[in-house]
């Protein structure tokens, strides 16, 4: 199965990709999981986008659109995969669609508030990527990671300055996909405010698996 998960940040679409992942037996394609990788590799992309990133801002849309056509190329998502944090606007919808057919979008429904709650307390591995809540669900020891010892720490955009800059960004760019992508009959709605369990439950139900 070929999916979008399309939602704000901090809406939990890593947190249900890393869940659906192994339900459907697909690879995860995280955009800003990839150019956090490159940022912490130093690589002429990373250093690029570095600014760009930690300010909340997007990054432009040809960089990123040759990125996915890249990884969209390789073997092992031939069969379906779960694209987490692309398209974010409009024209990366529409190139999308010149080189990929989805079978499903998936709308994370979360209001700001929930928002504000979950990146306010997210913490994130640095080596496995693995997001951890310092309420909901806190690694054993402080910043050490529990799947792979990585070392756990608070993403320079989920501080408060650049949050406030990634909503407004979502709003502005990222939430007119919404109808793109009702107009085309592509879209599911799932109510992202309960704890994960709950939210596997509805997205098996919106995709009558
Ligand atoms: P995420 O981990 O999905 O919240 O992405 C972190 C950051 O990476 C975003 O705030 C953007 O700066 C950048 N990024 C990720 N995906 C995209 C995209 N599709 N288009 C532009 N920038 C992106």
């Amino acid at each position: 199965m070929k999916l979008i998960f399309l939602g704000p940040p901090g809406a939990g679409k890593g947190t249900l990709a890393l869940r659906a992942t192994d339900i459907l037996k697909v690879q995860q394609i995280s955009t800003g999981s990839i150019f956090r990788a490159e940022m912490a590799a130093k690589s002429p992309l990373g250093l690029k986008v570095k600014s760009i990133i930690d300010a909340g801002k997007l990054v432009d849309d040809e960089t990123t659109i040759a990125l996915v056509k890249q990884r969209l190329s390789q073997d092992d998502v031939q069969n379906g995969f779960i694209l987490d944090g692309f398209p974010r606007t409009i024209p990366q919808a529409q190139a999308l669609d010149e080189f990929c057919t989805v079978d499903k979008v998936v709308n994370f429904d979360i209001p700001d508030s929930g928002v504000l709650e979950r990146l306010g307390g997210r913490r994130v591995c640095r080596k496995c990527g693995f997001n951890f809540h310092m309420t909901f669900n806190k690694p054993s020891k402080d910043d050490v990671c529990d799947h792979c010892g990585g070392e756990v720490y608070t993403r320079e955009d989920d501080k408060s300055d650049a949050v406030q800059k990634r909503l407004e960004v979502y709003r502005e760019q990222t939430a007119p996909l919404i109808n793109f992508y009702r107009e085309k009959g592509l879209l599911v709605d799932i109510d992202a405010k309960p704890m994960i369990d709950e939210i596997v439950v509805s997205f098996k139900k919106a995709l009558g698996i």
